[in-house]
């Protein structure tokens, strides 16, 4: 007989700074998913994917809710609220240190068509550092009563646990989106980190050079200024296809490293310098050795 299994959306919104990148890195931990923004609609960009157990959450962004100051008259626009209106649960994060805004009322008032359609949490954050949080929630609260309150810390692990449990618990039952083994292989970071710059080489050269490229982290340092230096080695099999890889002037290459770098620097919440350096190794995909060096099982 088989299991079932419980699978859904859920969006994390909230005004600019409050959290949602922390805490969504925090739900995904180890598990994160890379995925490349390839939108499935215009209006929905998957972020991450969680897989426990029989459940999944397929977390993603609703960029109409980022800038809620841009457009008063066009926030309540049919496109965000139809981007909010498919997912299964609304995450609406909020800063405990600091009362309500007009932009959280915005962000409120975003959410209100929804009400009774879908479950609306309000996570009331950096109760770590947080003078007054039980009056900024119910502050928060009384902007969206029909939302179900909640406080803690996105940086504080079980209490992140916790938010995790109730999310799972609230996916309707549904086959998975994404196969288990997709979200639950434990990749290393530098794993994942040279996964999705070969996608974005693989994007760009599948006519040229299909099959022949492989990618590897060789170093990876914290730099005094905050950003995150990350030295990857594309390598390809032949000569030839060096400069292919590179492009005239570099052009290719560099293509391939901006659009690595946004994906690295979304998921990571942080700036990267990635750095790409083109190598041969003579006819890897024949060579055991090579395979396992690059992180194929042979
Ligand atoms: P976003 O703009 O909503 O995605 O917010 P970020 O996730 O980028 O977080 C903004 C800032 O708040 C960062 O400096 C985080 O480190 C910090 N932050 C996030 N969550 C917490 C928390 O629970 N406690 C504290 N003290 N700081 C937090
Ligand atoms: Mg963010």
């Amino acid at each position: 007989m088989e299991e079932k299994t419980y699978s859904g959306f859920v969006a994390i919104v909230g005004k600019p700074n409050v959290g949602k990148s922390t805490l969504l890195n925090n739900l995904l931990g180890v598990k994160v998913a890379p995925i490349s923004p390839r939108p499935q609609t215009t209006r929905k960009r998957l972020r991450g994917i969680l897989t426990e157990g029989r459940r999944q959450i397929v977390f993603v962004d609703t960029p109409g809710l980022h800038k809620p100051m841009d457009a008063l008259g066009e926030f309540m626009d049919q496109e965000v609220y139809e981007a909010l209106a498919d997912v299964n649960t609304v995450v609406w994060v909020v800063d405990l240190r600091h009362p309500p805004t007009p932009e959280d009322e915005l962000v409120a008032k975003a959410l209100k068509p929804l009400v009774g359609k879908v479950p609306i949490l309000l996570v009331g954050n950096k109760l770590d550092e947080a003078k007054y949080p039980e009056e900024a929630l119910k502050a928060y609260h009384a902007l969206l009563p029909e939302a179900e309150p909640r406080m803690l810390s996105a940086l504080d692990e079980k209490q992140v646990a916790g938010l995790k449990a109730e999310l799972l618990a609230l996916m309707p039952e549904g086959p998975f989106y994404y196969p288990e083994d997709h979200a639950k292989s434990d990749q290393t970071f530098g794993e994942w980190v040279a996964e999705i710059v070969r996608e974005e080489a693989m994007k760009r050269l599948w006519h040229e050079v299909p099959y022949a490229i492989a990618t590897k982290v060789e170093e990876v340092a914290e730099r005094e200024n905050g950003v995150l230096y990350i030295k990857v080695v594309v390598y390809v099999e032949r000569p030839s296809q060096k400069g292919i890889v590179i492009g005239e002037g570099g052009k290719k290459l560099k293509e391939i490293g901006q659009a690595a770098r946004k994906q690295l620097e979304v998921f990571l919440n942080r700036k990267v310098y990635l750095d790409l350096e083109v190598k041969v190794y003579p006819d890897w995909r024949k060579d055991p050795e090579a395979l396992r060096e690059l992180g194929y099982r042979a």
